[in-house]
């Protein structure tokens, strides 16, 4: 029986991102059929309630972890803090693993929310975790990016 995994909608094809495009990712889609893994596909972002597409957002203080800790932000260009939509995010993603039976995530990383190893702050790539992957890791998921998978070419940058 497959193992189900939650993976990053965008990855999977799906048009999620903030600027209404996809970023799929032809290795992963190869990973989860060879490893017979059942995508269960998640946008953090969607999932608070957040239109698409929707102003991009970065990191302006800290990163995921130290939002969920009480400290971080996350903002709009025009300086609008999402921090609480993007906790809420986080948390509508965590009840879809638990109800799923999920133990690994795979995600797009430099997201904000799905950042796994790198993400954004203040237009610097820097090292760091989105909202929902720490709070995916606070909560014992595994968890990988499409950067941790083999690419045999650039496909999936
Ligand atoms: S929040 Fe995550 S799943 Fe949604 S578009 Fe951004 S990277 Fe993709």
């Amino acid at each position: 029986m497959p193992e189900p995994i939650l993976v990053s909608a965008c990855l999977l094809g799906l048009h999620t991102r903030y600027d209404g495009a996809q970023k799929q990712d032809k290795a992963v889609l190869d990973y989860l059929s060879a490893n017979d893994y059942l995508p269960i596909p998640v946008c953090p972002e969607q999932l608070a309630g957040l239109a698409t597409p929707r102003d991009e957002v970065q990191f302006t203080e800290g990163d995921g972890t130290n939002i969920l800790a009480g400290s971080g932000k996350v903002a709009t260009r025009s300086g609008l803090e999402m921090s609480t939509a993007f906790v809420h995010g986080a948390t509508e993603t965590l009840e879809i693993c638990r109800l799923t039976g999920c133990q690994t995530a795979l995600l797009k990383e430099r997201s904000p929310s799905c950042g796994v190893h790198m993400v954004y702050r203040q237009g610097e790539r820097v090292p760091g975790m989105g909202v929902t992957a720490a709070l995916l890791k606070h909560e014992g998921i595994a968890l990988l990016s499409e950067q941790d998978i083999p690419h045999s070419s650039s496909a999936g940058k």
